[in-house]
């Protein structure tokens, strides 16, 4: 490489320009189409050539004199570090894509700040004369472009981004995520391997012996080594790209990693930086951490967990806006002495906010804790028969559930809840919808949680599902219980559970609910704010605290992270607080969403947890002993119970060893209450316009639950949800019977309340029902008696299903045979049998047991 007095500059210019095709003509391989002259033409215009080249299908990849170029079919972006002059092959390259008919759509231009500014060259004299440059050729796009100067003034290095974009239509395009990595004073050991004096025999013994093929393992390499010293590496991975660029030389060191493309669940990139790390050594660093395109909720506080690193201090950290909800956030890191005891935390802001999650959340909230409590008192009139059938777990919970009256059937699979279902809709000549709520699968849940988990006590989270006889099995079998407002704490209490057993684990609580804790002798509760701390001060001193900390799941069915849990830098702020109040701090908890889809949010929360710990410990405050690691389980989803245990174990294991004796405790809702729960309602109106018109429209059904009821959950829960038909009327089905685009409603005259769209359903006639598996969690909890359909109408049935059917595949195959039924309601000389099993795409999975158990029965697959 060229090195030009007084030093190398090593901080690249980054410029990534986005495309769209200006008429129907363009290929779609787009940019990938210019020519290799061309591609040369531009390189020769910013000063640099190619060194080397590597592709796959989706991209193009080249290692330049100084830096990278990739060109992907719309997208093409170039780094260029030294006295290069990038910006000039800026009219050049527009012209080159218009010719491929492409019109630039999108621009991002970023870099640090120059050590040797006086060297470069136009148009890189100063931000100032880029901006302008970049004005007079992307200035037309969409109100014109937008300069930011990231970082305080006395902070090294600042990140200068420009960009402008079009207003066009940006939805549904997925995000990019982008990692920079600029590292200053390399470790000089680790800086050596980048001289050819090191004796490696080329560029990919370097990658080797240096460890940088251990950062991205999947990737394709493609690295080159300069003479006398220096390396590039490109690597790619399907769609994604990674980029290394070493400059060794002690004086002005310098090392440039980033990664494009990659989503955070795929890739931690905590994990990514404390890898590159362990390659270089660097004194000091900062990275950018920004996302493209739309984010949208799935975004919430993404990449905002724990930007903590063994050895470093972040001494500045700033988050930025970009247009079309992208985001950006840069922090800059030093050394402090290597001491582990040294390690200092500091984590910004999140890199997204939510605030259409936020808003329905609260909404969803109010009505849950109205609707909870309504339900309690109904359930809580009657006086009933012992409940004969909850005998095998003793008195404690016969005479817990004594006070309200339940109907009970024992089942022993899905088609014998559909076997009840129908004798009693034709027996009582049902007409209102109704629950099944199959509380043996709730015992058995509860033994796979002890089993996969033992030394995670779980508290379940009340709200989710406050079904009295629910909370009764949950507290018989040793279950403890987060509660979260004053009428949980009641009805949690109603099955017999003391005070001991609960944890009151919202964060910001209502202060005569507190003092309903402190009558009661509820102890342990949560905060994430310096104000909740002066309100348990005053109200309840005695209290015994965990911090909650944001800790988000990116792909979670529902975050919370932009509602509750304090960010990393809060951290230790609140905790000097809680010290000088004089309150007891026990421990850390953190919630990662609800129906989480990734172990590693776990892991990552785990671990940041510690941090924490240690803060506290080096605060000078007692040893902190619980870890509550919250809620988000469940059963079915993308994330399997077994493989998130086992990632929770191993990372409890590391962090917080058994023999260190910290009670480990969870807040799991779901988990328990969503697959034991099925739901039927009846088909009570048509349109059957899919028997004529089946390729353009659906038939159409009314049914009696809808979004303002149990299917709530369609809207507050992010809920998928399937149904399979249940004949009660009458008529002969077969297995192969056709099937048609079907539509159903709910009963209210709102447009919104619509149940399933264009599902798979077979002709249904008026009278017949649909059953609703897994339905239990977050669904009659928050229904409402919008236009005169009362969810609290709806009647809970309780079953009993013995074996050792689990709702996440563990089915036994001879399940069936060993159901049986002690209800004398039933009518055993009933011929009727299931209705089959009919579901929505990408329900699959969660129903799968369901589907098994009806397609491999030996019974008549013909009935009525
Ligand atoms: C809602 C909630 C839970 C339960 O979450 P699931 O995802 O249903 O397991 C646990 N803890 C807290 C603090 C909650 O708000």
């Amino acid at each position: 490489m060229m090195l030009p007095a007084p030093g190398f500059e090593g901080f690249e210019k980054r410029l990534e320009v986005e495309f769209s095709p200006a008429s129907a003509a363009c290929s779609p391989r787009g940019l990938r189409n210019m020519p290799r002259a061309k591609i040369d033409e531009l390189l020769t215009l910013a000063e640099c050539t190619i060194v080397s080249q590597l592709s796959n299908e989706l991209f193009d990849s080249y290692v330049l004199s100084e830096s990278s170029l990739f060109i992907h079919p719309f997208k093409l972006v170039i780094k260029t570090c030294g006295t290069t002059a990038l910006l000039k092959a800026v009219p050049t390259l527009l012209k080159h894509a218009a010719e491929l008919d492409l019109k630039e759509h999108r621009v991002k231009y970023t870099r640090g700040t120059f050590n040797f500014p006086a060297v470069q060259p136009y148009p890189h004299g100063s931000f100032a004369q880029e901006i302008e440059f970049l004005e007079q050729h992307f200035g037309h796009l969409g109100a014109g472009g937008k300069a930011y100067v990231l970082g305080a003034p006395d902070q090294f290095p600042n990140w200068h981004v420009y960009e402008a974009a079009s207003s066009g239509n940006q939805a549904g395009a997925e995000p990019t995520f982008t990692l920079e990595m600029c590292m200053q004073k390399l470790d000089s050991t680790k800086a050596a391997q980048f001289f050819k004096a090191a004796g490696f025999a080329d560029a990919k013994a370097m990658t080797v012996a240096s460890g940088i093929d251990t950062i991205l393992p999947g990737s394709e390499i493609d690295a080159f080594d300069f003479e006398p010293c220096g390396y590039s590496m490109n690597g790619i991975e399907n769609r994604a790209f990674s980029t290394i660029h070493i400059t060794p030389e002690d004086a002005f060191s310098y090392a440039s990693f980033e990664a494009s493309g990659y989503a955070p669940q795929e890739q931690s990139p905590h994990e990514m930086v404390q890898k590159v790390l362990g390659v270089f050594n660097p004194g000091r660093f900062s990275l950018a951490l920004s996302a493209d395109g739309k984010v949208g909720a799935a975004g919430a506080g993404a990449w905002g967990v724990s930007p903590a690193f063994a050895g470093y201090v972040c001494d500045g950290t700033i988050r930025q806006e970009m247009a079309f909800g992208a985001a950006l956030v840069f922090h800059t890191f030093k050394a402090v002495g290597s001491a582990p005891a040294e390690v200092e935390v500091c984590v910004p802001e999140p890199l997204f906010a939510d605030r259409e999650v936020e808003k329905l959340y609260a909404l969803a909230a109010k009505k849950r804790a109205a609707f909870a409590k309504e339900k309690l008192q109904k359930l809580h009139g009657g006086s009933g028969d012992l409940w004969e059938a909850l005998a095998p777990l003793g008195d404690e919970v016969a005479t817990a559930v004594a006070s309200f009256k339940p109907t009970l059937a024992s089942v022993g699979s899905p088609r014998d809840v559909d076997k009840y279902a129908q004798n009693f809709i034709k027996q009582n000549g049902q007409e209102a919808p109704f629950m099944m709520f199959d509380l043996g699968m709730v015992a058995r849940l509860y033994d796979a949680w002890t089993t996969t988990m033992p030394r995670v006590e779980p508290f379940y989270a009340v709200k989710c599902n406050g079904d009295p006889a629910l909370l009764a099995v949950l507290a018989a079998l040793g279950a403890n219980f987060d509660c979260a407002s004053l009428a949980e704490m009641q009805a949690v209490a109603a099955a017999g559970v003391g005070p001991e057993r609960i944890i009151y684990a919202n964060p910001c609580k209502l202060e005569s609910h507190l003092r309903h804790a402190v009558s009661t002798g509820v102890k342990l509760t949560v905060f994430d704010a310096e104000d909740e701390l002066y309100k348990i001060k005053k109200v309840h001193p005695g209290a015994e605290l965990l911090l909650r900390i944001r800790a988000d799941d990116v792909g979670a069915q529902c975050p919370l992270g932009s509602k509750y849990g304090a960010e990393f830098d809060e951290c230790e702020p609140l905790l000097r607080v809680a010290k000088r109040l004089g309150l007891s701090c026990v421990g850390v908890s953190f919630h990662v969403g609800s129906g989480a889809a990734s172990a590693q949010s776990f892991v990552e929360a785990i671990k940041a947890a510690k941090l924490v710990f240690e803060m506290a410990e080096g605060l000078g405050m007692p040893k902190m002993k619980v870890l509550d690691i919250g809620g988000g389980l469940s059963v079915g989803g993308k994330l399997t119970f077994s493989a998130a245990g086992a990632a929770i174990n191993k990372a409890l294991e590391k962090f917080f060893p058994e023999e260190e004796g910290v009670k480990v405790i969870a807040e799991p809702g779901r988990y328990f209450a969503e697959a034991p729960a099925t739901l039927a309602a009846l088909v009570f109106g048509r349109r059957l316009r899919g028997l004529r018109h089946a390729h353009t429209k659906a038939n159409e059904y009314y049914i009696n639950d809808g979004v303002y009821g149990s299917m709530n959950c369609l809207l507050y829960d992010h809920a998928t949800i399937s149904a399979r038909p249940l004949r009660v009327s009458g008529g002969l089905r077969l297995l192969d019977e056709k099937m048609y685009r079907s539509t159903v409603f709910g009963p209210t005259c709102d447009g919104l309340d619509q149940v399933l769209t264009d599902v798979w359903l077979p002709k249904l006639e008026v009278g017949d029902w649909l059953l609703f598996p897994n339905m239990g969690a977050y669904t009659l909890a928050a229904g409402t008696s919008f236009n005169g359909f009362a969810t609290s109408d709806i009647k809970t049935h309780y079953l009993w299903s013995e074996g050792d059917r689990l709702p996440f595949g563990e089915e036994e195959p001879g399940s069936d045979s060993d159901s049986h039924f002690g209800d004398a309601a039933m009518d055993s000389s009933d011929t009727g049998s299931d209705g089959g099993e009919f579901q929505s795409e990408g329900e699959a999975a969660k129903e799968e047991s369901d589907e098994t158990a009806s397609l491999s029965g030996s019974d008549d697959d013909a009935y009525y």
